[in-house]
């Protein structure tokens, strides 16, 4: 068993087992683990087998939708917010650009287009969120400040261009800070190392101020969620 892998186009990263008695590939979701196991006969490489588990992304995104259905921006939904759950309302009277208290998100307007106003905000929010926590991260350990922007890319969490610019996935402002944290001090250290080698996890080290395996595992396990908000 080995570290698992993060495979384009799959929404889970992959764990391989060799099994000696295995007839046949087969591929499960751990959904504890947030994990997609890959069981490999012996006589099957490494290489076909996760070219093999590539093609069977249409049957997990379908399995996942099943445990986990999607959760639209409707009023009366709540969705995972920054380690705590938010309330969306709806209120006839109240403006139309959505407004965050303590714990509710609400905002006027047309009801048809409730969802795309949240939408917009929250993509607004994770944007203004994730470059102030990128700048003073990188600020305080003297690095230079990158340009950033958020999308909604895939199997992605963040990435680090070769030019240094970081884009990051905006559902990560649904995540607990501390998770988000983690993202963000992984995508800063690529702005020195752009690798994963040894310089470059000693610098995500210093960059995170906690358990870097916790963070990454919690990611793990709570992404599928994540990425089920805001569709439907
Ligand atoms: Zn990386």
């Amino acid at each position: 068993m080995s570290e698992p892998l993060a495979l384009s186009g799959l929404p889970w990263p992959v764990e391989l087992r060799t099994h000696p008695r295995a007839r046949r590939l087969r591929l499960a979701l751990d959904e504890p683990r947030g994990l997609l196991r890959l069981t490999v006969p012996r006589r099957v490489s490494r290489g076909a087998a996760l070219d093999w588990a590539r093609r069977q992304a249409a049957w997990v995104e379908a399995q996942l939708a099943r445990i986990e259905p999607a959760e639209p921006l409707v009023a009366g939904a709540r969705i995972p917010f920054d380690g705590a759950e938010l309330l969306l309302s709806w209120d006839e009277r109240a403006p139309r650009t959505p407004l965050l208290t303590e714990c509710t998100l609400s905002c006027g307007g047309p009801s048809d287009r409730f969802g795309d106003r949240i939408a917009r905000w929250l993509r607004d929010e994770a944007r203004r969120r994730l470059v102030e926590e990128t700048r003073i991260l990188s600020a305080r350990h003297g690095i230079n400040d990158a340009p950033v922007s958020v999308g909604d890319a895939g199997s992605r969490w963040g990435s680090c261009s070769v030019s240094g610019a970081i884009r990051y996935n905006w559902r990560l402002l649904l995540a607990p800070p501390a998770v988000r944290a983690y993202v963000v001090a992984h995508e800063v250290a690529h702005r020195l190392h752009m690798n994963h080698g040894p310089a470059f996890h000693a610098l995500q080290a210093e960059l995170y101020d906690g358990d870097i395996a916790a963070a990454r595992s919690e990611l793990r396990r709570i992404g599928s969620r994540l990425k089920r908000v805001a569709r439907g």
